[in-house]
């Protein structure tokens, strides 16, 4: 997730950036004044109350802004991240974000200042006045509104400041200038961020090696459930035990246990540039412990790639691979391949399925050598890689 709190004297240029950075990286935008002007227009009691305050350029109170405020962030849990224009404008604004963020299991990353001195201020929105009909956009309204924002909104820069999350640009450039500068600062931000790979493919696809390769192409660890358990085995562990059992009847392995390795394996790993996802999530289960991990982590998919060969060339290279030593004890039989095949095609279809809509799913065509199909997958890594920047 990506979220980030535009900030500013009235005029700035807030509305204008955020139009540019909500379409730019798929953001939900929240302007507390727009929601405010919609509470108006419906004539709801939130909106009754704040009515006067707005015409006279006062501040809405906090405890209505967290209310129209709330509802509109728990409305979108699943969104990329959230554009904030126009809040938080208080002191205590800035701990109800943090509380809401919180609670979303993310955080503001960055707060950006867009600098603009106040004659050129009251400049801008003296201009809008003429087409806005707004009927704050006039000069004595827009006065009192400044004034509010040195009194009550200034001070909140510093509790950005205190975090190390305050960035500043020069609002007063031209508008392009201004968009180039903020895109730097918000790019700066996403290149700190987790870049996780989903990589699905039925078995025998080549998930696993083309996984492994693209891993160490791009920096990223592999986390394949499959060596884990492997390691439980050869370990000889209590759970190693229970593993091996399963995989002779050639079922899946309890959630349970994934869920534990897979979290073992998140917390170990630090500093890292992202992950790549092989062999799991396998289930629609699988899928919301998946999302739940990486959110504890702050953290989210950025992309889901399928490997696809027919199922006729499938059974061929399983089968050929159980006849070499690279057989794997799920593969020692055809009755155990065939029973492989269809836990994939009924239990983690659905899931390839739920996360295209959610996501997309990027299909790579799994046919011919490695290389061949490594120069497709890498090609579509360095694609996702770079649309976030
Ligand atoms: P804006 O569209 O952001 O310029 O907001 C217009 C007006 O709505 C402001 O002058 C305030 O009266 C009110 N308002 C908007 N957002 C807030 C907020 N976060 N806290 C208090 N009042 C707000």
């Amino acid at each position: 997730m990506l979220n980030v709190a535009l900030f500013g004297p009235p005029g700035a240029g807030k509305g204008t950036q955020s139009e540019f950075l909500i379409r730019k990286y798929n953001l939900s935008h929240i302007s507390t004044g727009d929601l405010l002007r919609k509470e108006i227009a419906a004539k709801t009691r939130l909106g009754l109350e704040a009515q006067n305050i707005i015409r006279a350029g006062g501040l809405v109170s906090d405890e209505i802004i967290v209310q129209i405020i709330e509802k509109t962030i728990t409305e979108n849990p699943e969104s990329n991240g959230f554009l904030f224009d126009g809040f938080p404008r208080t002191y205590i604004q800035a701990y109800i974000l943090e509380g809401l963020m919180l609670k979303l299991h993310t955080a503001l990353n960055c707060l950006i200042n867009l600098q603009v001195p106040e004659e050129e201020s009251v400049r801008r929105l003296l201009k809008r006045g003429e087409t806005s009909g707004r009927s704050d956009d006039n000069e004595q309204v827009i006065r009192n509104r400044l004034r509010e924002y040195n009194e009550k909104t200034l001070p909140v820069l510093q509790f950005y400041r205190d975090r190390g999350i305050y960035r500043a640009v020069d609002g007063a450039a031209p508008i392009g200038e201004v968009e180039r500068a903020v895109t730097a600062l918000v790019q700066d931000e996403l290149s700190q961020q987790l870049f996780n790979v989903v990589l699905f493919g039925y078995p025998g696809s080549g998930r696993g090696s083309q996984g492994r390769a693209l891993a160490e192409k791009f920096g990223l660890e592999y986390v394949a459930t499959g060596p884990m358990l492997d390691h439980e085995i050869r370990a000889g562990t209590e759970i190693g035990r229970r593993i091996a059992a399963l995989y002779e009847n050639g079922q899946l392995v309890p959630d349970e246990i994934v869920v534990q390795l897979i979290e073992k394996r998140l917390a170990g790993t630090r500093g890292v540039k992202g992950y790549i996802f092989k062999g799991y999530p396998r289930t629609l289960v699988q899928s919301y412990i998946l999302d739940g991990l990486l959110k504890k982590h702050g953290s989210a998919i950025s992309q889901v790639i399928e490997i696809e060969v027919p199922m006729l060339e499938l059974i061929r290279r399983l089968d050929a691979r159980s006849q070499t030593e690279r057989c794997m004890p799920y593969d020692t039989s055809t009755a155990k391949i065939v029973k492989r095949l269809h836990e994939h095609e009924s239990k983690t279809v659905p899931v390839i399925a739920k996360y295209n809509e959610l996501h997309g799913v990027v299909k790579v065509d799994g046919m011919g050598t490695f290389d061949d199909v490594f120069a497709r997958t890498s090609a579509v890594v360095e694609r996702g890689l770079r649309s976030r920047r």
